[in-house]
Formats: C-alpha cells, structure tokens, sequence
C-alpha cells in the first residue's frame, strides 16, 4: 500500500504554520508498514484540490488528507472528494447528535453552518470526533482509499490512534511494523565510513541502512520491516555486528543521544566526577555537561581559564612551563587537567588549549588543539588539527574532548571489572 498526505489549508501556503500532521502520519504509518510516497500541500480552492487528488489516485491507493472539514465556505475537503468520487453528501444522523450536545454542554448557540459538519459522503465510515466537531471519513474501493481527518492536530492525533488505526488492521490486515536503530559514529567521515561498509550497503535490504552526518557526528539508522518485534530486534542485532566488524573502532553508542549525554550518562553509572579547565574553549565543555539534567553530582564546576594570567593564578601553571613550552602545548594541557583535578578533588580533569583563530599563536596554526586528560592514575594529552571556522573549532573540540574521555572511562572501569 502506498499511501500520500494531503494537507488542505492556505494557511500552510502563506507558511503561516507547520504541516505538522504530514510529519505525524508519517510517523505513524511507517509503524503500521505503510509506505509513504508523497507530502502534498493545497490551498483551500476547489479547483486546485481536484487536481492534486486526481494525480493523487494514479499514483497512490491511500490518501490522506487532513483539514478543511470545518463549518465555512473555504472548508471544502468533503464537497470536492465527493463530487470526485460521484457521490453526494448526506446527514448522518449520530453526527449530528454529537454536535448538538456537543454546544448543549458548553451552552452555547448552534448555528446554521454547524449543521453543515453532520454532513458525510455516502457510503463512508465515520470516526468521530472526541474534541471537536468535524468527524472524520474513510472511504473505500478496492483501488483506493480516502482518509479525510480535521486540521486541529489535537482533533487528528485522538482520532487517528482512536479509530483510524484499527480501521486500518481490520480493513487492510496491516501486520508488519517498522523499528530503526541509530548507530552513533565519531572521527570518521561520512564519506570513509560508507566507503568502509559498502559492500553492506549495496546489499542490504531489511534492514535498511541509511547514513548522516551532522554537527560532525555520523549516524547509521538501520530500519527493520517485519511482523514480530523479536524478529526484527534479531535482524538489526546481525546487520550492527557485521557494521561493527569493520567500523567498530568509531562507534559510540546506539540511540539519539549525543556524545556529551553518553559521557554524563557513563558519569553518572560509574559515580565518577569530572570538572574542566577551558582556554579556548572559554566553557563550552562545562556548559555543555550543566546542559545535561541530573548533573550536580558529577560536575562541580570548572575553570575558565582563556588568558595565561588566570592559568596561573586558578591553576598554578608556572611561568616556566608557559615561556618553556606556551599555553597550546602537551605540557601545558596536561598540568591544566591535573591541576583542575586536583583543585575541584574530582575523579577525572580534562583540559583545552589551542588556537581557534583567526590569527596563529605562538606560531601554531589556527585549529591546533591540545586537549588533556587527568585521572588518579595519570595523565595524557592529545593533539588534534582541525579546520573550519573559529566557533566549529571549539564546538569540534569539545566534542573530541568527550570522545576521548568515553573511550578513557569506559578503558578504566573494563580494567576494575576485570
Ligand atoms: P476546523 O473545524 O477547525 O476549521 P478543519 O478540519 O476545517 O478544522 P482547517 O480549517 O484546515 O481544518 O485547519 C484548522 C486548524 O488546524 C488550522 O488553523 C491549524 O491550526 C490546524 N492545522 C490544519 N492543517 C494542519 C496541518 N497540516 N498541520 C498542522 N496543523 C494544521
Ligand atoms: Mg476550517
């Protein structure tokens, strides 16, 4: 079954609001295992509405469409799918009903044009309208079927779940579902990750794995279409192993988490604590961890510590060590992490110094970055070149910052497992 939205409302034109029911119906028939092929949007005008619905039905067997079931005259979904399909509008009789009591209970007046929103096509399957008034239709011929569901998400949402949902199983004997999976990369490329899993790319098929990158983090999302959920749980477990044996060494984590929830997730199990001295970073890492809830137990603040100045004076980093080696350096970002550490009396220290641009420091380039990481049981620091403009600089090096620690947390509790 392959199935198209169309959503009726000028307002959605003059983009005045969201077509947000086409992203929820989407939503909601991928979970029922029904494709979905097209988005449509029309204004409230006859005309125009009788072509998109006659392209439509060529090329669709379900529509959808949403809005325009209201009491005034630019409301016209019922009339034009009607006359489409040669078939009047006629009163049904508990609609009406509903409506009446509907304004009885709210004591209000009934006028003329709400006796309008009783009227249904012939023949159709009425879902009524538990908050609001327009009911909604289903129609249906052994080629298509028409949905028609009132504009107000808070109408369509109920009604969907309520009585379109199991229309559709009994109707349509809908059985299988879809479930997806997000594999969470970091340091690699879009492009090196799909080269290095190719070959399961192009073979694939249930599931499906379908890449993205953003905000420098790639993702996987495998998507599994199948009747029993342990069958599918059991079809994605297989396709991330197979992904896992070639890019197993960038993976991070599955699920819609970023990197800095998983870090304050692992935090948080492990009952570790962390603080932070920034200098080019100037407390993008710390706001970072506070943006996370639940975090006062794990985080008691940080530095910043941007010029040398404050690095000696919150850090005690020694004059030497900034004329010997300068602020971007491994020995520096090493003696910022373990002296964090050792001033907030935390598990873990981690440290940025670089340059973020535009002009070089110290003659390094601009995205020459160190990052350092201090626990009880050492130190180290890690140097990193990135490019990009200054704020992507520091956004990326947060990010390596808290790719590095998880792979340095997660090492060290293996070792206390074992
Ligand atoms: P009403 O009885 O309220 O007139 P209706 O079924 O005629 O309902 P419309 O008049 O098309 O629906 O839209 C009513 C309201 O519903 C809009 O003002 C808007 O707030 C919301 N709405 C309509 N279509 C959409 C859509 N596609 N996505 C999100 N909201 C919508
Ligand atoms: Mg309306």
């Amino acid at each position: 079954m392959n199935a198209e939205v169309i959503a009726v409302g000028s307002e959605l034109l003059l983009g005045q609001i969201v077509n947000s029911n086409a992203k929820y119906l989407s939503e909601q028939l991928s979970h029922l295992g029904i494709n979905v092929y097209y988005h449509t949007v029309v204004g409230d005008n006859e005309s125009r509405l009788s072509d998109v619905l006659s392209i439509a039905k060529e090329r669709s067997n379900l529509l959808i469409l949403t809005g325009g079931l209201g009491p005034t005259k630019d409301d016209l979904t019922k009339e034009t799918v009607g006359k489409m399909l040669g078939k009047q509008l006629v009163h049904d009789k508990e609609t009406e009903e509903r409506i009446c009591q509907f304004f009885e209970k709210r004591g209000r007046e009934m006028t003329e044009n709400n006796r309008k929103q009783a009227l249904i096509i012939e023949g159709s399957h009425v879902f009524p309208n538990d908050h609001g008034l327009a009911c909604g239709m289903a129609i249906s011929s052994k080629e298509l079927q028409i949905l028609m569901l009132p504009g107000p998400p808070k109408e369509l949402q109920p009604m969907f779940e309520t009585y379109a949902i199991p229309y559709f199983q009994k109707q349509m004997k809908v059985k299988s579902f879809i479930q997806s999976r997000v594999l969470r990369f970091f340091d690699i490329g879009e492009s090196q990750l799909v080269d290095k899993i190719d070959n399961l790319l192009e073979t694939q098929t249930n599931p499906t794995i379908a890449p993205l990158a953003s905000d420098g983090e790639v993702t996987l999302r495998l998507t599994v279409k199948g009747e029993k959920e342990e069958e599918n749980t059991y079809l994605l477990d297989e396709v991330q192993n197979k992904i896992l044996q070639k890019v197993g060494s960038f993976f991070v984590g599955i699920g819609d988490q970023t990197l800095m929830g998983m870090l304050v997730r692992l935090l948080q199990q492990t009952n570790t604590t962390i603080t932070a001295a920034e200098s080019l970073t100037g407390g993008l890492f710390s706001a970072g961890v506070t943006n996370e809830p639940g975090t006062s137990k794990i985080f008691p603040g940080g530095f910043i510590t941007y010029g040398n100045d404050m690095k000696s004076l919150q850090l005690d980093i020694s004059d030497e060590l900034l004329q010997n080696d300068g602020a971007v350096s491994h020995a520096c970002a090493k003696e910022m992490a373990k002296k964090s550490r050792e001033k907030a009396k935390t598990d873990y220290g981690i440290s940025f110094t670089g340059v973020a641009g535009p002009d070089s420091l110290e003659g390094h380039p601009v995205g020459t970055v160190y990052i350092g990481i201090s626990s009880k049981s050492k130190t180290e620091s890690y140097e990193i070149k990135l490019a990009g403009s200054r704020q992507n600089i520091r956004e990326r090096s947060v990010k390596y910052g808290v790719h590095f620690l998880l792979q340095w947390i997660r090492k060290e509790t293996e070792k206390v497992d074992e």
